[in-house]
């Protein structure tokens, strides 16, 4: 059966105004992660959507997903963060068909994420020094990844490292968390997004079956990019409109409600603060229409959708971050206490910029698309063996 957007769209809107917005103070407060919210959500349907129905799932597709993503990120950035990634990391669950752990996301019951990053190569997620190495029938993996959201509480790891034993950059795996020798390390205390509980991880002899890899040997960065990416920077993407859409209706209320008493005038009235709230729509609706392009092209499968993809972050991380600033502004001193609910989506829209593929590699990937140069120059980056070893 179809997805039925209109039912979908009902039941996360109440799990957002019943659970997800009472608790996203308290979860950047504290710092928490946001256990009763996805409770909430995946008992809409929220973690299961866009796995294929015949392993359970709603099968939704991307433009479903960016919708959800961007409705919980009006009311809850880290929440929201912890979706996209689930939903980045079930991409890649569904190109390989990696159907126990398929039908339980698709039942509601699992959440998952990507570990990419690492300590080594840092932001360049292309090119992971973490190890792979055959051992009898299993697979042994090594690694120390920097950040990985949901560390604590995601059931299993869509996981980089080098090859097993063919050539290329890259294979990827999926991991269970508790796999003995996976130590998450620490806890999230970050800027903003303070609930997602993005941590490090180190991995020291981790044993898995062979069977746990996603698609071939070596063939991984080929997936990260063509499958995991598109996927990850739209609802990146949409995580920073949502915030854009919440400062800028937040700065709206306050200026329509705050008044200057000795002039009798709200501060509406005044030219500047409106001027700010206008570039602050403006942001909302260009990032609007062009991620909305984005997914529309993805979908139809028009040439431009690469480029459309990666545009859409690029635009909305620089669009999240300087509409926070002006709403900051806007709203004076009292954005600058935690009264206005400016302050908190001010911090948690710093994080889309350093989120990788950073702003400065989308802006390099886009020139080089431009240029029709590979998004990756072969070889500098690649990690040798010895290196590998780290
Ligand atoms: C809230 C949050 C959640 C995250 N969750 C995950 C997750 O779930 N999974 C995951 O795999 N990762 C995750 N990450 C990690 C993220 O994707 C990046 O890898 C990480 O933020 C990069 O930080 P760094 O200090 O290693 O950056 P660095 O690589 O040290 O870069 C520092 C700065 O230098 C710039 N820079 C680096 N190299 C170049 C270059 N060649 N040209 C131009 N500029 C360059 C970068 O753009 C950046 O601005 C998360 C990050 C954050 C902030």
């Amino acid at each position: 059966m179809p997805l039925d957007h209109t039912k979908l769209f009902a039941l996360v809107d109440s799990a957002i105004e019943d659970v997800v917005a009472p608790n996203a103070a308290a979860v950047d407060k504290d710092g928490a992660f946001p256990e009763e919210a996805i409770g909430a959500l995946a008992a809409a349907g929220v973690l299961g959507l866009t796995v294929p129905e015949e392993f359970g799932g709603g099968g939704g597709g991307l433009d479903a997903a960016a919708e959800v993503v961007r409705r919980i990120a009006v009311a809850c950035g880290s929440t929201a963060m912890i979706v996209g990634m689930h939903y980045s990391a079930t991409a890649m669950l569904v190109e390989a068909r990696y159907e126990t752990v398929l039908r339980e996301i698709g039942a509601g019951r699992h959440l998952t994420t990507l570990a990419f990053s690492e300590s080594g190569s840092r932001s360049h997620f292309w090119a992971p020094l973490s190890t792979a190495r055959s051992e009898g029938d299993q697979v042994v993996l090594d690694a120390r990844k920097s950040w990985v959201t949901s560390a604590h509480h995601a059931d299993g790891y869509v996981w980089s490292s080098r090859p097993l034993a063919a050539e290329g950059p890259m294979t990827l795996w999926y991991v269970p968390r508790k796999t003995p020798g996976i130590t998450v390390t620490g806890a999230f205390d970050g800027l903003g997004l303070r609930g997602n509980d993005s941590c490090p991880i180190v991995a020291e002899g981790v044993t898995i079956p062979p069977t746990a890899i996603l698609g071939a040997d070596g063939a991984g960065l080929d997936a990260a990019l063509g499958v995991v990416l598109p996927w990850f920077l739209v609802v990146n993407a949409s995580a920073s409109l949502g915030l854009i859409q919440a400062v800028t209706a937040a700065t709206t209320a306050h200026l329509v409600s705050t008044h200057l008493k000795h002039v009798g005038q709200t501060l509406a009235q005044q030219l500047p603060a409106r001027a700010r709230l206008a570039r602050m729509q403006i942001e909302a609706d260009r990032n609007r229409t062009l991620i909305a392009d984005a997914v529309a092209a993805v979908g139809a499968g028009r040439a431009e959708a690469p480029l459309l993809v990666l545009e859409a972050k690029a635009s909305a991380d620089q669009g999240s971050a300087s509409a926070a600033d002006l709403a900051m502004t806007a709203c004076g001193g009292a954005a600058f206490r935690r009264e206005v609910a400016v302050e908190r989506r001010f911090r948690d829209s710093r994080a889309a910029q350093v989120m990788a593929p950073t702003t400065d590699a989308l802006w390099d990937f886009v020139g080089r698309a431009l240029c029709g140069l590979p998004l990756l120059d072969p070889g500098p980056d690649a990690a040798t063996g010895d290196e590998a070893a780290e």
